[in-house]
């Protein structure tokens, strides 16, 4: 077999490879390959065709970008109009029968009078309690941090439940974020109102390749798993279509043309209460040998781990090794994720610090 020398070689065509390889071809400063184990590139940020023609993205893959320079490089990409989908998010949480508006704790107005007083009541006392509170004193996990920031009841009834099913790991386990990035802002607001509740069956038609003519619609599922939460391969999909119809997203007499299940491995790099100690031997140890762990699993910063995060984490960590700029993306969260980052673009190149 021949022997190939490059000065860098990226590991994985995901967004973060691609952000690496992109910024490569760019500055073309460096002898470069890129390789992937799978046949095809794109890894969890990627589409599934099933064999009726439909396609499936991995999860909803919606696209709110923090960067310029990666809105330059989708539009080089896609620069049509007609390439895009453009939607309104719409989120609601099924609870006790009914659909409360997302973020729940922003929207506790629509519970019943009963819930709404309990909830109300422990918020105050949580606001209370953060007024006496020592500065030093912090939450010691994402539980504490959510008790305090919506009060016991909320947690009780939607943090806890929401979190659990989301990472399939209790909070009790996870770290307490800096900022509210793990969820939407814990303030309560009373903004909702039955006329924003979804009306009935609103559909939206799935691209279609193939098979009957339509009109369709799709729903994606995501279900967690881990030790903590089991879940029975045999009957996932029989169980999914179950909880459907018992949440009436479906009809019992519906006819399903076509269903999709694929299992990851990997999905959620769970932020666990040891993390950013294990961060903090493990990434300065793989770059003592040459080696920049980064993106959604190789940085392991679930508030740095959406695609367009990710893809800036490949940009940066390229011009760190080329030119030693500073990797903002995977260091300061909290500072990328406050701003719009515009200091990058890709029109703009003229030399690595740009
Ligand atoms: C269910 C779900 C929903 C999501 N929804 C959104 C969303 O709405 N919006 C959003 O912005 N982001 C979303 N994301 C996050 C998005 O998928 C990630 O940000 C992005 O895919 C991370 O890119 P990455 O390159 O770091 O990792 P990956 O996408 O995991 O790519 C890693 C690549 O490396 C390859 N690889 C791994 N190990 C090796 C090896 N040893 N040798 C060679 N190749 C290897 C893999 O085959 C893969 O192609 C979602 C993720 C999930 C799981």
């Amino acid at each position: 077999m021949s022997e190939i020398n490059v000065d860098v070689l990226v590991i994985g065509v995901g967004p973060t490879g691609l952000g690496a390889a992109k910024r490569l071809q760019q500055t073309n400063l460096a002898s470069w390959l890129i390789v992937d184990s799978n046949e095809t590139p794109g890894g969890l940020a990627s589409t599934d065709v099933t064999p009726e023609g439909f396609l499936y993205d991995v999860g909803g893959h919606v696209i709110f970008s923090h960067y310029k320079y990666f809105d330059d490089c989708i539009n080089e990409a896609l620069p049509q109009e007609s390439d895009w989908y453009t939607h309104q998010r719409v989120s609601y949480v099924r609870f006790q029968g009914g659909w409360v508006p997302y973020p729940f704790q922003k929207n506790i107005a629509v519970l019943d009078p009963e819930e709404r007083a309990r909830c109300l009541e422990d918020l105050v006392d949580a606001a209370l309690e953060a007024r006496v509170r020592a500065a030093a004193d912090k939450p010691r996990n994402f539980d504490e941090w959510n008790i305090r920031n919506v009060g016991n009841r909320l947690n009780e009834i939607f943090m806890h439940p929401y979190n659990f099913k989301v990472w399939a790991v209790p909070t009790t386990k996870m770290n307490a974020p800096n900022v509210s990035a793990r969820n939407a802002d814990p303030a309560p607001t009373s903004s909702s109102r039955p006329s924003s509740w979804p009306t009935g069956r609103s559909r939206r038609q799935t691209e279609r390749r193939g098979g009957k003519p339509g009109p369709y619609w799709s729903v994606t599922l995501e279900v967690s798993e881990s030790a903590y939460k089991p879940v029975r391969h045999e009957t996932l999909l029989a169980d999914c279509v179950r909880g459907l119809v018992a949440t009436e997203l479906l009809a019992p007499g519906d006819e399903i043309v076509s269903s999709y299940v694929r299992r990851f491995e990997h999905g959620y790099p769970t932020p666990s209460v040891e993390r950013d100690g294990a961060l903090a031997e493990s990434l300065p140890h793989l770059r003592d040998k040459g080696i920049l762990s980064r993106g959604r699993f190789g940085g392991w910063k679930y508030e740095v781990g959406n695609q367009d995060h990710s893809f800036m984490q490949g940009v940066e960590a390229l011009d760190n090794v080329v030119s030693g700029g500073i990797e903002l993306t995977l260091n300061s969260p909290d500072f990328v994720n406050s701003r719009s980052n515009t200091e990058r673009r890709l029109a703009h190149f003229g030399g690595l610090r740009n």
